[in-house]
């Protein structure tokens, strides 16, 4: 199996160490060849707008879109996620949308007071410990459409008004978080990942 890391801009190294802790190989993805024969890509964290800018100059972006549009297994953090949402709020207008989760994100949601902050998530769907979370000018996810399952959700703010947010989402083949679990030694979401990628290549066999 080989899991395509994208790696125009963010945190790629940390993506690779992830995976090969996990015993995979991962390939960085800098030009359209470097998509052909992946089962899955992750998308960094990083910057979208600028990630934006990569993915059109290099020719990424088209045949990236492509291949999420014929169903390969993505796994989206904080920048990542953004690019793979189908609604972005507070981007720029001309910023690459995939649409490969049914998301209506906002860039640097958490505002400018929390633009970073950490924290433990509960995740039952890599077990019962505690998920440590960073959490870096990181995007809300504002609204989820009805096939994305939310994994995780950080708890309302004490006297805040707003509720819950999801900020670990699944559609089909496609994960996305809106921290960066890559910074952290805890591998249980790519673990997740990679057996999303697993299931899917039996599925297509
Ligand atoms: N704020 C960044 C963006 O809009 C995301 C930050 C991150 O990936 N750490 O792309």
């Amino acid at each position: 199996m080989t899991i395509g890391v994208l790696a125009l801009q963010g945190d790629v190294r940390e993506h690779v160490a992830a995976l090969a802790d996990l015993g995979e190989v991962a390939r960085p993805v800098r030009v359209p060849a470097d998509l052909d024969g992946i089962d899955g890509i992750v998308l960094p964290g990083g910057e979208s707008t600028t990630l934006s800018m990569l993915l059109a100059s290099s020719g990424v972006g088209d045949a990236l879109g492509d291949a999420l549009a014929a169903g390969l297994p993505a796994f989206g953090t904080c920048a990542g996620l953004i690019l793979l949402a189908t609604d972005v709020r507070d981007g720029r207008p001309d910023q690459r949308s995939f649409g490969a989760i049914e998301l209506t994100v906002r860039r640097n949601g958490y505002g400018r007071q929390a633009e970073s902050f950490e924290c433990t998530l509960s995740v039952p769907a890599v077990g019962d410990d505690p998920v440590p979370a960073v959490f870096i000018r990181a995007p809300v996810i504002e609204a989820v459409g009805p096939d994305v399952d939310v994994l995780a959700e950080l708890p309302a703010a004490p006297g805040s008004t707003g509720g819950a947010r999801p900020v670990v989402c699944r559609q089909g083949p496609v994960l996305v978080a809106a921290h960066h679990p890559e910074l952290t030694g805890d591998r249980r979401l790519h673990r997740l990942f990679v057996e999303l990628v697993k299931e899917h290549r039996e599925t297509r066999r």
